[in-house]
């Protein structure tokens, strides 16, 4: 049959469609009952077939509920294969990660650097202040504000540049192909579709602590939300978390303590690498009392009073502010997940490799289905859910996904630590170079830290790299891709890299795996 392209629009820019549609110009109009002279018997019931498949098309190819850096990206992906994409989010585009995550508190974790550098490090770098130095906090929120908008607004223009139909709601599945949305003035719509793919994320986990509750009692977006630094602030959690909030508001001036209940703070980190963090926590004033529980809070004159438990001894800890940092959990509640089979555990939605869930048509991605609560790992889920939406068969590797702690220095991991090889018995061979032989580090006046890499003692297969130093997370890709691309540790070592710069000190630690580095004393 000839058939041609018609452009299909339902009154929404963001929805208009190519599709494929018999040209009419060869078919008589269908009247119902048919009629006589003009209709031939095959045209008319092709005309037939072509309505009732119009009539049962879905609106659109892929529905992605929730539009974090996970399921904005699904659905951009979705799109650049051809996909006719729904996203619906009940809150903000850019999800937690553009909103109340990694963007807003690295915008503030850029002026508390830059406050810390002209107050107290001026001199050391031949500037001379005159006068004062003082923190304008509701100058760092706007800044911050600013930041979060422009990048929101960025996520708004790529959803209308692939025609992305975006819906402001809240989502609920009926059934593996449609979805009921709330939207903002209590209506209903239902949108159908091919697949399904649930992006709907993670939220705080609340400890369940007597007392920990009132004003003075936050939680990331608490601590986001203050319009104050607090004069002694008391974390509960040494996860990334609780230690970027901890570390950027004792460079803001608060009195910071940090309680973890495990023998380490960052308890998924190279061990070594997390001590040594700690140490340079510890010099900068920041109070860390590790294989510690807080048991109880209680308000006294204005203060929050918290019970600390360590071991067998007991201390009450005064505090203007207590933030939970303990963790998140899934966000799966109320999304119609049992009505429809979607298996959950824990809360978390289950998935295997290709992001599917129990329910043919329905994927899952991000920080709902657990795993790494990473904005790079919900991307990369997403872009595989959405290739296999749209008929390619695309895998999800973990085995090399880096994972950063923004302090000064930072940390950035990838793949196994040493605790890790140990327990799984597999050899391995250490290399190790220190930021402080490095010019480029000297010059910036960052010289804690070093880069780490185990590898395999036969084959020199990179099994992982752990860096504490400056602008670590930007320097983590290059073995991010060596791992991918299964490059051996000797491939970073014999690598030409640029003089002077940081990651020299990369090339010096694969180097050393195999005792060759040229500029170790
Ligand atoms: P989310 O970003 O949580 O987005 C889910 C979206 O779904 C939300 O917008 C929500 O409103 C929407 N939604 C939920 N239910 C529904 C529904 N029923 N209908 C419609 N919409 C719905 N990660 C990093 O990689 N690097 C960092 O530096 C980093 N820093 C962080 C700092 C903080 C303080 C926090 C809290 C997190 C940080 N993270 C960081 C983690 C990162 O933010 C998350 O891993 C990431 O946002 C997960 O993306 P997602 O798309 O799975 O979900």
């Amino acid at each position: 049959m000839d058939r041609r392209k018609v452009k299909k629009t339902d009154g929404d820019i963001n929805s208009s469609v190519v599709i494929d549609r018999p040209a009419t110009r060869l078919m008589p109009p269908f009247v119902p009952g048919g009629q006589p002279g003009v209709a031939e018997g095959p045209l008319i019931s092709e005309q037939v077939e072509a309505m009732m498949a119009q009539m049962n098309t879905p609106d659109a190819d892929v529905i992605v509920i929730g539009a974090g850096p996970g399921g904005y990206v699904a659905a951009i992906r979705a799109a650049q294969l051809g996909g006719k994409v729904v996203i619906i989010e009940k809150d903000a585009l850019g999800g937690v990660c553009l909103n109340r995550g990694c963007i807003p508190t690295k915008a503030m974790l850029s002026s508390a650097e830059a406050f810390d550098l002209i107050a107290r490090r001026n001199s050391e770098f031949g500037v001379n202040v005159s006068g004062e130095v003082t923190l304008d906090y509701p100058k760092v929120l706007d800044r911050r504000d600013k930041v979060v908008k422009q990048l929101v607004g960025g996520v708004g223009f790529l959803m209308k540049k692939y025609n992305v139909r975006v819906i402001t709601g809240t989502a609920k599945l009926i059934s593996a192909n449609t979805v009921e949305v709330t939207l903002p003035d209590g209506k209903t719509e239902k949108v159908t579709a091919r697949s399904i793919i649930i992006a709907t994320g993670s939220e705080a986990v609340k400890l369940p602590v007597p007392g920990l509750e009132g004003d003075n009692v936050w939680d990331s977006d608490g601590a986001l939300a203050a319009t104050e630094v607090p004069k002694r602030l008391l974390v509960i959690g040494g996860g990334a978390i609780g230690i970027e909030w901890g570390y950027m508001f004792r460079k803001f001036g608060s009195e910071v303590t940090i309680v973890e209940m495990m023998d380490q703070i960052l308890p998924l980190t190279d061990s070594e690498i997390a001590n040594d963090l700690k140490k340079i926590l510890d010099k900068m004033g920041i109070r860390i009392l590790l294989g510690s529980m807080a048991s109880k809070v209680e308000h006294k004159k204005g203060a929050e009073v918290v019970t600390v438990i360590t071991g067998d001894s007991e201390q009450q800890i005064e505090a203007d502010k207590v933030l939970v940092a303990v963790g998140r959990s899934s966000v799966s509640a109320g999304l119609g997940l049992g009505e429809i089979g979607v298996k959950t555990e824990k809360g978390r939605i289950t998935v295997d490799d290709r992001m599917r869930t129990s329910v043919a048509g329905v994927y899952a991605i991000g920080d709902v289905v657990g795993g790494m609560l990473l904005a790079h790992k919900a991307s990369e889920e997403g872009v595989i859910a959405a290739e296999n939406c749209m008929g390619r068969d695309s895998k999800m590797s973990y085995k090399s996904v880096p994972a950063a702690v923004y302090t000064t220095p930072e940390v950035a991991t990838v793949g196994m630590n040493e605790e890790q090889l140990k327990e799984q018995g597999i050899e391995y061979k250490v290399g190790r170079f220190q930021f402080r032989a490095n010019g480029k580090s000297l010059g910036i006046g960052e010289r804690e830290g070093y880069v780490k890499f185990l590898a395999d003692p036969k084959y020199g297969e990179i099994l992982g790299c752990h860096i504490l130093g400056p602008h670590a997370t930007d320097l983590i890709q290059e073995v991010v891709i060596a791992m991918d691309s299964e490059a051996t540790i000797e491939v970073i070592g014999r690598a030409i890299h640029g003089h002077p710069t940081l990651s020299e000190v990369v090339k010096e630690a694969a180097l050393d795996v195999n005792g060759e580095s040229i500029h170790k004393g």
